[in-house]
């Protein structure tokens, strides 16, 4: 699928080539959260803005420790994950305006999960008609916002949701 307007995929083929896992790169350099698109960092897991976003405003809350189970989890990490979704989608909802928010796992190759090795869970939001608009203008999705700004706009409020 063609994106025309994707400047996080830009930045994402130009930067160095991230050896390993993405998701334990992006928890061990806080430094570079900016970059990253880090929202929230917390003490188990944190919040990143999707860089192949199914829409604008894209986040996954992923645990800071590298695992493909869920059932490893420790339960204070999943509570703590779970607690987050719920935030994230508060925020969603009143920041971004979205009128639905689609959230879930894909857990293994076999569940489509893009990055198998290390779980994230999706929280995205929805607009009436998105899926129709992507739709009638054929496999192209147009992603009007600037990420950049949703972004600052996440970081500004998370402060506010995240708590
Ligand atoms: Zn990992």
């Amino acid at each position: 699928m063609e994106r025309i307007y994707a400047p996080w995929r830009f930045e994402y083929v130009t930067e160095d080539k991230i050896e390993g896992c993405v998701f334990c790169h992006i928890y061990d350099n806080p430094n570079d959260d900016e970059k990253l698109g880090v929202v929230f960092r917390d003490e188990n897991c944190y919040i990143v803005m999707n860089k192949y976003p199914y829409s604008p405003g894209h986040m996954m809350i992923i645990p800071n420790i590298h695992t493909d189970k869920i059932e490893e989890l420790d339960d204070k990490v999943w509570l703590e994950m779970s607690l987050r979704v719920k935030q994230a989608t508060k925020m969603l909802k009143e920041v971004l305006k979205a009128e639905g928010v689609n959230i879930g796992m894909n857990l293994s190759k076999a569940a489509g999960a893009g990055i198998a090795e290390h779980v994230h869970y999706h929280v995205l939001p929805r607009w009436l008609g998105d899926t129709n608009f992507i739709t009638s203008i054929g496999n192209t999705r147009i992603y009007p916002v600037d990420f950049d700004k949703i972004y600052q706009t996440f970081k500004e409020n998370s402060s506010k949701y995240f708590i």
